[in-house]
């Protein structure tokens, strides 16, 4: 009888609570506030980059954040440790972890494994973020810079909500229509033409591929996007086509310190995520090092301002990246040439070797290698690389390609994964894994107050310390009570009637009636912050949110002040 007791006690134990905070932090307020996210970034591709700039520039043995690293955060899910670049950044920028996938919205709960307890009443819930709330409470600009396409997970997480982080149909046209001032990145192909009008009309310089348009814009507010969707590695990047992060980052602050009011600014390096996935090391520590220069640049102004505090810290870990690994024995003995000489001669990143073989005649290989890479291939290593799939230009008939004959650690269906293993091949790099990992990370910041957040912290606890440097009048739940409701609560006293969307990709349509008063009427469509009102929609109401649509519980989340448009005038 007494075993059976024990047992059920234990599992109630293992739901973990938030560390009580003895007194809360210190930290002053600021008016301008950026935060920097090296994505899928571990601690060893920091590593890497600082050896590697200062084994090609002796007199540069620092990067640009490292006089200001100060601790560490514990990132993770909801309902799991090793996060996803959606939940992570939302949790960031709302204070709430969230399920993978989930875009700044409020996981529904998963008891068994839950790290927090959750509301279930609570589920598919938006979640305020902090750039809403300096926005709409206290009339700051607002700024996103990244590299991947501008509905991507962690731009997104700053500007939209979605419960699917793939939904680019549902989060493309909030980021539009969330009025965002400066907007610098991917995504050209994702930008269409309803969103390009909205943006045109509202007084918005729109750039598509035109670096020299970009350059002359005097506007305050912009868009400009390169690539159809994510940009090129910064090493495989042409500079008369695409600017870099540090360019993109000086031009986003230079138009948003513009507002008296102040600004937030989200700066993301995306695709050092996408470089530690393909376990691509050239292209993590060379974007890694794009983006250590766009924090010199913030940093910089932050130190000349005086105002502005920046935080720059990973959504996650990556890749479980190591300097030194099993293949090279003596590692204590291993000097500096020996683990850096060959592979500071890349010049292209995997993906941009794919490409380039791809595009040239494969006669030109070994002219590639030498160019690219220093070296010539083996016979063993052209025999593999002829047996790649998606490799165009093989000599050998795709028919007829195989792994015999090719070493294990070198046969890969993809070029670009083929590029990522060969280069890999001769350093001492190792990778555990294509996937994220759950070390905790680390965060550099700058305070011109002197309070940057210091120590370790979860990612709810990072989400505090924001909020407190924005010096938010008021909390992110109470800004999500206002404008998030639900429709059946804001509009409880009038008729609502939700019209089935006309295709997969549409939306519904909701529409509210006074039944006493038919010219009370309001039609609403989704992720946007337009609002019809009068029986023919004949006025426009002009929110300073996003409204969202969650099909999966079939409620519409819009500001709670839209009812007294329905009200009757007694
Ligand atoms: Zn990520």
């Amino acid at each position: 009888m007494k075993r059976t007791i024990l047992l059920l006690i234990l599992p109630a134990i293992m739901i973990m609570l938030p560390a009580q905070a003895s007194k809360p932090e210190e930290v002053k307020p600021v008016k301008n506030l950026i935060v920097m996210i090296p994505d899928g970034c571990s601690l060893p591709a920091v590593s890497v980059a600082r050896w590697l700039q200062w084994y090609n520039q002796p007199n540069s043995p620092q990067l640009n954040i490292d006089p200001y690293l100060c601790g560490t955060v514990s990132t993770f899910s909801s309902n799991a440790p090793i996060g996803d670049s959606a939940p992570t950044t939302s949790c960031y920028m709302t204070g709430y972890p969230s399920r993978t996938g989930y875009v700044s919205t409020y996981p529904p709960s998963d008891k068994d494994n839950d790290i927090f307890p959750t509301d279930p009443n609570k589920a598919y819930q938006p979640l305020a973020t902090v750039l809403e709330a300096m926005k709409i409470a206290q009339n700051k600009a607002t700024g996103l810079v990244f590299t991947c396409e501008f509905p991507h997970a962690t731009p997104a997480d700053c500007s939209a909500h979605s419960y699917r982080r793939g939904n680019y149909h549902w989060i493309a046209p909030q980021m539009v229509h969330n009025d965002l001032d400066v907007v610098i990145g991917g995504g050209v192909s994702l930008l269409t033409g309803e969103m390009e009008s909205y943006l045109a009309a509202n007084g918005y310089g729109v750039y598509r591929n035109d670096l020299r348009g970009m350059r002359a814009d005097t506007n305050n507010k912009m868009w400009a996007l390169y690539g159809d969707r994510e940009m090129a590695y910064d090493a495989d990047r042409n500079p008369d086509e695409q600017p870099s992060i540090e360019e993109m980052t000086r031009m986003a602050i230079e138009k948003l310190s513009r507002n008296e009011n102040g600004f937030f600014l989200m700066v993301e390096g995306s695709k050092i995520d996408w470089a530690a996935h393909s376990n691509d090391p050239v292209g993590m520590y060379t974007d890694f090092l794009a983006f250590d220069r766009a924090c010199g640049a913030a940093l910089e102004f932050a130190r000349n301002n005086g105002e502005t505090a920046v935080v720059i810290v990973p959504d996650h870990g990556n890749s479980g990246f190591s300097l030194g690994t099993r293949n090279c024995p003596g590692y204590d003995k291993l000097t500096k040439d020996q683990l850096f000489r060959q592979f500071s001669q890349y010049k292209l990143t995997a993906e941009g070797f794919a490409r380039k073989l791809n595009s040239e005649p494969y006669s030109e290989v070994q002219n590639i290698f030498r160019q690219y890479a220093g070296l010539e291939l083996s016979e063993e290593e052209l025999h593999a690389l002829a047996q790649v799939k998606d490799y165009k230009n093989s000599p050998v008939p795709a028919e007829e390609r195989s792994s015999e004959g090719v070493e294990p650690s070198l046969y890969s269906g993809s070029l670009t994964s083929f590029m990522a293993k060969l280069l890999t091949s001769k350093t001492c790099f190792g990778f555990t894994t294509g996937g994220h990992t759950g070390e905790e990370v680390f965060i550099a910041s700058y305070h011109p107050g002197g309070t940057p957040p210091t120590g370790h912290r979860t990612n709810i606890e990072l989400n505090e310390y924001l909020c407190r440097a924005a010096g938010l009048p008021l909390s992110l739940d109470d800004l999500t009570h206002r404008i998030f409701a639900r429709h059946t609560d804001v509009f409880k006293d009038y008729t609502c009637e939700i019209i089935p969307a006309y295709d997969a990709t549409g939306s519904p349509t909701l529409i509210v009636k006074n039944r006493k008063d038919r010219n009370k009427q309001l039609t609403i469509t989704p992720f946007t912050n337009i609002v019809k009102s009068g029986r023919k929609g004949e006025e426009e109401i002009r929110l300073n949110s996003v409204i969202v649509y969650v099909d999966a519980n079939n409620t519409f989340y819009l500001p709670e002040s839209l009812a007294e448009y329905l009200r009757s005038v007694q």
